[in-house]
């Protein structure tokens, strides 16, 4: 049996397996089998990483990570983790290859998916122009004009701080009326950049290496129209990757996994979440780094404080009894010799 398994390979996991790995808890770590490296391996430039001052693309970012959590002895398994046990005092991790591992800590770094269009186009223009999160992406938008998907408050948040760089923030709306609270409605309202497209949806994304519009295809009379854009972002929501401990470990009313205050621990012992999965609100490249360093941190001091297995201590004590009898045979031929 392992010391610790972390699950999932974003920043969270890799920062979390890190802190593990140099306190020689000989991480393994699940990477699953299609997205290693998490989100930031679908972005381009990263400019917001501190210690990076000219910028550096996700993918590169996240080879980084994994090097560095290699490099003091993380064991990375490029597969999913299909099923979960983690009551009790032993965690069991069933891979998809039908393979379980075993261990006495968990730490849960699966991340979270934001919602997509569903358009084939959103594959080939992510990070060139088609972007999930205005906070990573506004500054690249300077004197543009933009579109906002969605009707929430999420996208009004996003309609609203993007103004601050692009000259022209459609939102695009498939209703006539929003979700999102008024508060956040009427800001957006009070903006004369934002301009709202109602009762439309995205039929097509155009551009071949970067985003140059999309067609609008109207709810109600099903028309079509292009709408010339520089970019496009959609805040159509966002779904934290908890399938496998539904059931299992106590969530938050946004869907995230409940943590106690500032820790990473879950409402099971020796079970720890970092990262995304965890954060409404934040949901950047750093503060899930922050959040796996957390969860390190917490499992290693869960691990100290667990009574010693019996076949250890005896182990442990058959090697001082080994240890004294050695001592005293060399004690003893020093004494003849002298
Ligand atoms: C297009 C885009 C651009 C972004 N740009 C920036 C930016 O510029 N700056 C910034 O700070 N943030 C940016 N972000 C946000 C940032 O990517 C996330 O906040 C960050 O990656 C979250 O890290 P995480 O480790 O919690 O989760 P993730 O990065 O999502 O990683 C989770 C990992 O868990 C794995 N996993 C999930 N389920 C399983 C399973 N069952 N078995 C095994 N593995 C599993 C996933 O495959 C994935 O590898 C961007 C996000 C997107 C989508």
């Amino acid at each position: 049996m392992r010391d610790i398994i972390i699950i999932g390979s974003g920043p969270a996991g890799f920062t979390a397996a890190i802190y593990a790995a140099r306190a020689e808890l000989k991480p393994l770590l699940i990477a699953s089998s299609v997205e290693i490296g998490g989100e930031l391996m679908n972005t381009t430039e990263v400019e917001n990483f501190p210690g990076f001052p000219e910028g550096i693309m996700g993918p590169d970012l996240m080879a980084k990570l994994q090097a560095q959590a290699e490099r003091f002895g993380t064991e990375v398994v490029y597969d999913d983790v299909v099923e979960l046990e983690l009551d009790g005092p032993v965690k069991r991790v069933k891979l998809g290859n039908g393979e379980t591992h075993e261990a006495a800590a968990l730490i849960y770094a699966t991340g979270s998916a934001y919602r997509k269009l569903g358009l084939p186009e959103e594959e080939v223009l992510s990070g060139h122009g088609l972007s999930w999160c205005a906070t990573c992406d506004g500054f690249f938008f300077r004197q543009k004009t933009i579109a906002v998907v969605g009707g929430g408050d999420s996208a009004m948040e996003e309609a609203t701080f993007l103004t601050r760089f692009a000259d022209k923030v459609y939102v695009i709306h498939r209703r006539d009326t929003l979700k999102a609270s008024k508060i956040m409605q009427q800001r957006a309202f009070d903006n004369e950049k934002i301009e709202f497209i109602w009762n439309a949806e995205i039929a097509a994304i155009h551009g071949t290496t970067a985003v140059t519009g999309v067609t609008l295809r109207d709810t109600v009379t099903g028309d079509e129209r292009g709408l010339d854009l520089d970019g496009l972002f959609v805040a159509i929501g966002n779904d934290p990757r908890t399938h496998l401990v539904h059931g299992k470990l106590e969530l938050t009313p946004e869907g995230t996994i409940a943590v106690e205050g500032r820790t990473s621990k879950t409402s099971l012992p020796g079970v720890f979440a970092a990262g995304d999965v965890t954060d409404p609100h934040y949901r950047q490249a750093v503060t899930a780094a922050g959040s796996g360093t957390v969860a390190a941190l917490d499992a290693e001091q869960y691990l100290a404080a667990l009574p010693k297995a019996p076949e250890a201590e005896v182990a442990a004590a058959a090697t001082s009894v080994a240890e004294a009898e050695a001592v005293e045979a060399v004690e003893a031929e020093f004494a003849v010799v002298n």
